[in-house]
């Protein structure tokens, strides 16, 4: 369903809705605090910092299903897939491009890869160097066989949170930045706000979307959440000449260009050697070289890099929902947060708002790291 057609479609919410506090106005916060607004219930978003400082703004910011391993998983960013796209649909001027991807990454495997794509509903085709030619020119060396994957895209990692904090204002929701989350105040085993740098911000509902700092908060209230921080090094180029819409996979180098023409590049997507300032320039001046051998025709520039820890709870997988133990209290981190947001935002809004039970949830619980091993 079209998001869109999925507000208009929610049930009446409670009356009165409760006074939802985010803490963390990345991605996360962010989407969860406009589709909130949107229907018409009190929001508070706070951030120590400026919107995103953390995650979202050291992102890649590829909006894709390359997962087909695990359909369920699958299944869960392929609708957020299409729920970005009603958003662009609803929010005008939203920083979203659905350019479509061009991905190289398991030559060996390719065929089955694409097949798997599109028995899991993610439409890829298979393309050869000569289409790839055709359709990239800018590209100096296309491969022989590539995945065409149409649906997917990007975000502007340096926009996006704050296009949501402003649609989200525009139908009553706060933003508090500069104000740091100490505490959540909790009575009788029910939250009632977050003790700020601030003062006390009351609240019915509180959701932890702090990205690799959630993990920290809930310690405070005694709440298991065993997180991974694999640090992501990405290269901004000076801007450029336009190359492509498209984002560009392969096993060294991962490359999008941005509205503004600066390129985005990235090696690994499973953490980056940058253990020291020396292995730090080394990962730079390799993956800047990979991308001038991609386009040799044109002349890319180092602008800067950004290290940035991914927010990674220890299976991998999100951690979303209802905290148990502590009621009005809800969770929501994970990696991939850029492809999940908006899927996520859905399912937390019908949480807070209509009491619902999001069963495609149940495995993203929390309560998986608490629960002892049977061993
Ligand atoms: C290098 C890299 C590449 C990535 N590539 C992709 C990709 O291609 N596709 C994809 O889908 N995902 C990708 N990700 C993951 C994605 O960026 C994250 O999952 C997403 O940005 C998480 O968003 P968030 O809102 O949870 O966290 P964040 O963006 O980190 O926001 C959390 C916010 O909480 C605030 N905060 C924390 N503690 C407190 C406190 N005590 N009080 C007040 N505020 C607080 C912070 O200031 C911050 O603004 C990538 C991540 C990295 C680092």
């Amino acid at each position: 369903m079209a998001f869109a057609e999925w507000i208009a479609d929610s049930r009446v919410m409670r009356s009165p809705a409760p006074h939802t506090a985010i803490i963390g106005s990345g991605i996360i916060g962010a989407a969860l605090a406009y589709t909130l607004a949107r229907r018409g219930a009190r929001v508070t978003v706070v951030d120590e910092n400026i919107p995103a400082n953390r995650a979202t703004r050291g992102s890649f910011a590829w909006i894709n299903a390359h997962q087909p391993d695990d359909a369920h998983y699958f299944a869960l960013r392929l609708e957020s897939m299409g729920l970005w796209r009603g958003l662009m649909q609803e929010i005008e001027g939203l920083p979203v491009r659905i350019g479509g991807a061009l991905n190289w990454e398991t030559p060996d495997r390719i065929e089955a890869v694409a097949k798997a794509l599109n028995e899991g509903g993610n439409t890829a085709r298979l393309v050869s160097k000569a289409r790839i030619r055709a359709m990239e020119p800018a590209l100096s060396d296309p491969p022989e066989i590539a995945i065409d994957a149409p649906l997917e895209g990007v975000a502007d990692p340096d926009r996006i949170a704050d296009a949501f904090l402003n649609a989200a204002a525009a139908f009553g929701a706060e933003s508090r930045l500069g104000v740091g989350v100490e505490g959540i105040a909790t009575a009788n085993g029910q939250v009632i706000g977050l003790d700020t740098s601030a003062g006390r911000i009351s609240a019915e509902r509180v959701v932890v979307a702090a990205g690799s700092g959630t993990s920290g908060i809930l310690a405070a209230l005694d709440i298991a959440l065993p997180m991974k921080a694999p640090l992501g090094l990405l290269v901004r180029t000076a801007p450029a000449p336009r190359l492509s819409q498209r984002i560009f996979t392969r096993d060294d180098l991962h490359v999008w260009q941005m509205d503004d023409g600066r390129l985005i590049l990235g090696e690994d997507f499973g953490g980056s050697p940058v253990t020291s300032p020396q292995a730090r320039a080394e990962t730079e001046t390799r993956t800047l070289d990979h991308a001038r051998a991609a386009f040799a025709g044109v002349s890319l520039t180092f602008e800067h890099s950004t290290v940035t820890a991914r927010p990674v709870p220890q299976d991998g997988y999100p951690a979303v929902g209802r905290v148990p133990g502590c009621d009005g209290l809800l969770v929501a981190t994970m990696h991939s947060g850029v492809t999940l947001a908006p899927v996520m935002a859905q399912h937390l809004s019908a949480m807070i708002l209509d009491d619902a039970e999001i069963r495609g949830l149940a495995r993203y619980g929390i309560e998986r790291f608490s629960k002892s091993d049977p061993s």
